[in-house]
């Protein structure tokens, strides 16, 4: 008995699935440009009015010209936030392996943070390990990883709090681990953390976001073979950490 009309009806429709892929894709990639190009031209724009290039403005006018800027910035950062989430899923993730030093990441990441941090006053530290062993990794994938733990760490601290960021070594894995001492996360939550558009219960009144950072964080370290977790004590503070094989 032959199984070619079925084999046959299998690969017809896994094109089809692999065509509306793209074609969503596609759409996606184009929707996000086409959005990006008008608010990052509102930005500069208003960028020029915030400078008093058009003039002084009272009170009244700065308060809502705050607001915008604010809310334009949101858009851009939720677009570029779905683009991220869009490009890690799985079948459009293409990954440019080469060996790696995590301490030339990790030190861009703190760095492009130090302003952030700074206007909530808190301090942040990288315990720096010049002996960290190279690892063959996707470094711009995993430098996004590592910005958005280091991003949340700051988003969700207190003012005046701490982050800290310490890299171990065990047998065959280098773990980094970002530490704060933020609002935490409710134990019932830890479990979810990492699925798409989820948000604990206690970040919600406490800042905006998307619930894509934690679940790009993930598959950009699964794609690597490595783990992500958290450990974490409501209002207390918490720790991710991103554990990822050494180089054979
Ligand atoms: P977003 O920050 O845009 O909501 P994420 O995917 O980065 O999305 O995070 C998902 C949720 O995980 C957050 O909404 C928040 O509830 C929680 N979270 C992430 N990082 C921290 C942290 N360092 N401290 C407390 N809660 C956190």
């Amino acid at each position: 008995m032959s199984h070619e009309p079925s084999l046959q009806k299998n690969n017809d429709a896994l094109d089809q699935v692999t065509l509306e892929r793209d074609a969503c894709s596609d759409f996606l990639s184009i929707m996000v440009h086409q959005l990006r190009t008008p608010l990052t031209a509102n930005k500069w724009a208003l960028g020029m009015m915030a400078n008093s290039d058009f003039g002084e403005k009272s009170d009244e006018e700065k308060k809502i010209l705050d607001r915008i800027i604010e809310n334009n910035n949101q858009a851009i950062k939720l677009l570029a936030e779905v683009s991220q989430a869009h490009h890690v899923d799985a079948w459009t993730m293409q990954l440019d392996i080469q060996p790696a030093n995590m301490n030339e990441c990790i030190d861009h990441v703190v760095e492009s943070f130090i302003p952030e941090a700074g206007s909530k006053n808190i301090s942040i530290t990288y315990n720096r390990n010049d002996d960290l062993p190279i690892i063959k990794v996707d470094k711009n994938r995993m430098c996004i990883a590592l910005q958005n733990l280091v991003e949340n760490a700051i988003k969700y601290n207190k003012h005046g709090g701490k982050v800290t960021i310490e890299t171990k070594v065990h047998n065959d894995h280098v773990t980094i681990i970002i530490h704060d001492t933020g609002i935490g996360i409710p134990h019932d939550a830890q479990r979810k953390l990492f699925s798409k558009f989820f948000r604990a219960p206690n970040a919600l009144h406490h800042s905006q976001g998307t619930g894509l950072g934690l679940y790009v964080v993930k598959q950009i370290v699964e794609a690597h073979h490595g783990s992500v977790w958290v450990e974490s004590q409501e209002s207390f503070g918490s720790m991710f950490f991103i554990s990822l094989p050494l180089a054979k």
